[in-house]
């Protein structure tokens, strides 16, 4: 049943074409985990926790138009984003807040002329770099240039096992088809891939069929995604599954993921870690890293706890779905937002959270998806609302 030992637990990255989708760098994490870093929570002697990974929207243009797009992108360039020179500056200053993997993602990250330099020079300050670009623009060389100047793994979203409903999802004809080349390249390259797969309740019925391609496709990772309503994907209304959904969905993967060697990963889906714990406690297994890969060590929502976005023209978020301005790193010091952020110091207190999150017993491997209660409530600080469960406490309060 062990699986996800091998790559970085991650929280919703998010490329604006590809939800959340991050791939994650093959070597172990940071941290050095087992051991040391249960829940995504070590910190450094001040008490900041510490930073694991950084989601870098190198640009916001984007050749495609997909129906989830938290950043609405569009192809034309965007004013405001950084040049090559002071996109350097900032790689220096992830370098001093620690020893995070950085996701180069946009937008099309590919879009942006300068990323095999930007890559090289992360690489060369000892940052693991991992892309996620849609796959569309690949092409031999530029697939032959990542696994050159350092990538580690690069993460493809495919949201349908064939070309008309992954097409219709993405908005582009030929998207199916041109990532299927992309991902050729890539193998042709080398080079590392997983697959990507937002969860709707479109794509819910085809999800064996997505895996099945997974695997003839010989991707290393298969990650779902559960969608943060936001974007362009405020629009999907009825396309975002209910709670009960969500349970099955994840109880389903939690039996799934026993029939496969595949690195399988439920993202932005914090619950997931309850579910997993609530399944495994009936099933007698103890929940450890040798069981259950990262899932055992790691906590659901990492936005601002060992995660964070940079955006396009600087500003901190916890991540790329949740635009809470935690500050610019044109004004501050990125180490220093990271460590000060107000927004930041409330998602690693759980008293400062509201609702069935604040008393959870499942807070500390949880938290609930901030991103979601933001948008769907307007509290980020609020209750998961994709979340069934009711905490003990509040069961325990109602039975008095
Ligand atoms: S109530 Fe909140 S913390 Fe508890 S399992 Fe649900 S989402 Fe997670
Ligand atoms: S807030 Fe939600 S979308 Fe953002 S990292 Fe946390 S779980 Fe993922």
């Amino acid at each position: 049943m062990s699986k996800n030992k091998d790559c970085f637990e991650h929280p919703g990255a998010t490329s604006a074409g590809h939800p959340g989708g991050h791939p994650h760098g093959k070597g172990g994490h940071p941290g050095g985990h087992p051991g040391g870093c249960p829940h995504g929570h070590s910190k450094s002697e001040d008490g900041t926790p510490e930073l694991r990974l950084i989601a870098w929207e190198i640009t916001r243009s984007c050749n495609l138009a997909c129906k989830h797009c938290r950043a609405e992108a569009h192809e034309e360039p965007y004013p405001g984003e950084f040049d090559t020179e002071e996109a350097k500056g900032l790689i220096d200053d992830f370098a001093k807040a620690g020893n995070p993997i950085l996701i180069f993602t946009g937008g099309e990250p590919m879009l942006r002329k300068d990323w095999p330099i930007l890559v090289e020079y992360a690489t060369s300050k000892g940052l693991r770099c991992v892309m996620s670009p849609n796959g569309t623009l690949l092409t031999p060389e530029t697939a032959a240039t990542m696994k050159e100047v350092g990538v580690q793994r690069v993460s493809i979203s495919i949201d349908g096992p064939d070309a008309e409903s992954h097409d219709e999802f993405r908005g582009v004809k030929g998207a199916f088809e041109a990532s299927m080349r992309g991902i050729e390249y890539l193998k042709q390259a080398g080079m590392e891939f997983q697959i990507n797969t937002t969860v709707t309740r479109g794509n819910l019925g085809m999800f064996k069929d997505i895996f099945k391609l997974c695997e003839e496709l010989g991707a290393a990772a298969w990650h779902i995604f559960l969608l943060v309503p936001t974007g362009r994907g405020a629009n999907l209304g009825a396309e975002v599954i209910t709670a009960e959904d969500y349970e099955d969905v994840l109880n389903w993967f939690y039996d799934f993921q026993k029939t496969t060697d595949m690195q399988l990963k439920a993202t932005c889906a914090p619950h997931y870690h309850r579910i997993l714990r609530q399944r495994a406690k009936e099933d007698g297994i103890p929940v450890t890293f040798e069981n259950f890969g990262l899932d055992a060590v790691s906590r659901g929502c990492l936005g601002g706890v060992g995660f964070c976005f940079v955006s396009h023209t600087g500003q901190v978020q916890p991540c790329g779905y949740l635009v809470k301005d935690c500050g610019n790193v044109r004004d501050t010091p990125f180490p220093e937002i990271w460590k000060n952020s107000k927004v930041f110091n409330q998602f690693r207190n759980q008293e400062e959270f509201d609702g069935k999150c604040g008393v959870c017993e499942y807070h500390k491997v949880c938290a609930g998806c901030r991103a979601r209660a933001f948008t769907m409530d307007n509290n980020h600080m609020g209750e998961e609302p994709l979340c069934s469960y009711i905490p003990v406490k509040m069961r325990n309060k109602e039975k008095k």
